[in-house]
């Protein structure tokens, strides 16, 4: 079978403002099972946004290919859903309106689009509040509009990057629940980007490490931790312990590389 995402040696450069080039990937290799949960972790500026940009088709690779289902990807792939950490919400449309909008863009009737909005609103613990507006949700509601408007065109890939990162903590666990519960009930392979490990971990069902920028795969790592899982009681874990401190004197070094960049003027 082929796998559902694969990455072979690509390389991927920017062109600078000042006329240069930027590697930001550089050979990097990647398979995601059908099915699978892959947590991406790196410091800041390592590539992890440019990553899925070219699973999406958003970005063409500079060298090496991207496969979907085991075909290369040319142009913006279809069946893939996204939730990024801004809430990608129409602020004049409604909680229904706005989750029944993919739909409607996929050619399905107003009908049909608004009551399967209904279902995923309700499964997404917004029955109720399908009249209100963005703004008259809490930031933990409108990741709740973001989990429905991604999930409702039951997509066969999920990208997600850092969905979460600006909810405060115990909102985010509650999300990070939510999200795995409803990934439970989907056949989805997910790529989740995020730059904190204990997130990565309670998630994923590995996690892979990219080096400080030009990112190539510096470690993946299994998590053999069993589902399903209570994101804010698995950290308690002493498995997760272990698996924390395997992963994270892998990520240390690239974080302290990182950081002593960030450093030193331009
Ligand atoms: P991460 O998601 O890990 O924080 P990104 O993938 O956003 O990192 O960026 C990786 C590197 O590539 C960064 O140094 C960033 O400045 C650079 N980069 C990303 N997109 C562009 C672009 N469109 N043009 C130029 N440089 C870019």
């Amino acid at each position: 079978m082929n796998p559902a995402i694969e990455l072979r040696d690509v390389t991927k450069r920017f062109a600078t403002p000042t006329g240069g080039v930027y590697t930001a990937l550089r050979d990097l290799n990647l398979t995601v099972a059908s099915g699978e949960f892959v947590a991406v972790i790196g410091p800041t500026g390592s590539g992890k946004s440019t990553t899925l940009g070219l699973i999406s088709g958003l970005e063409p690779p500079s060298a090496g290919e991207v496969f979907i289902d085991g075909r290369p990807v040319d142009g913006v792939a279809q069946g893939i859903g996204y939730m990024f950490q801004t809430d990608a919400v129409f602020p004049w449309k409604t909680v229904l309106g706005n989750v029944a909008a993919g739909p409607r863009y996929h050619g399905a009737s107003n009908g049909d689009a608004r009551a399967r909005a209904r279902d995923w609103i309700a499964r997404v613990g917004l029955a109720g509040f399908e009249d209100r507006y963005p703004h008259q949700l809490s930031g933990g509601m409108r990741k709740r509009v973001a989990m429905a408007q991604s999930l409702i065109n039951g997509p066969a890939i999920l990208l997600m990057d850092e969905p979460f990162s600006s909810l405060d903590v115990q909102t985010r666990s509650l999300m990070e629940d939510e999200l795995l519960s409803l990934w439970a009930s989907t056949s989805a392979s997910v790529v989740f980007v995020t730059h904190d490990l204990e997130e990565a971990i309670a998630l994923a069902d590995r996690v892979v490490v990219l080096t400080a920028g030009p990112a190539t795969i510096k470690g993946n790592y299994v998590v053999d931790l069993p589902r399903p899982r209570n994101v804010s009681e698995i950290r308690f874990e002493p498995r997760f312990g272990q698996i924390y401190r395997e992963i994270w004197n892998d990520l240390r070094d690239e974080v302290l590389v990182s950081y002593e960049r960030s450093r030193r003027p331009d």
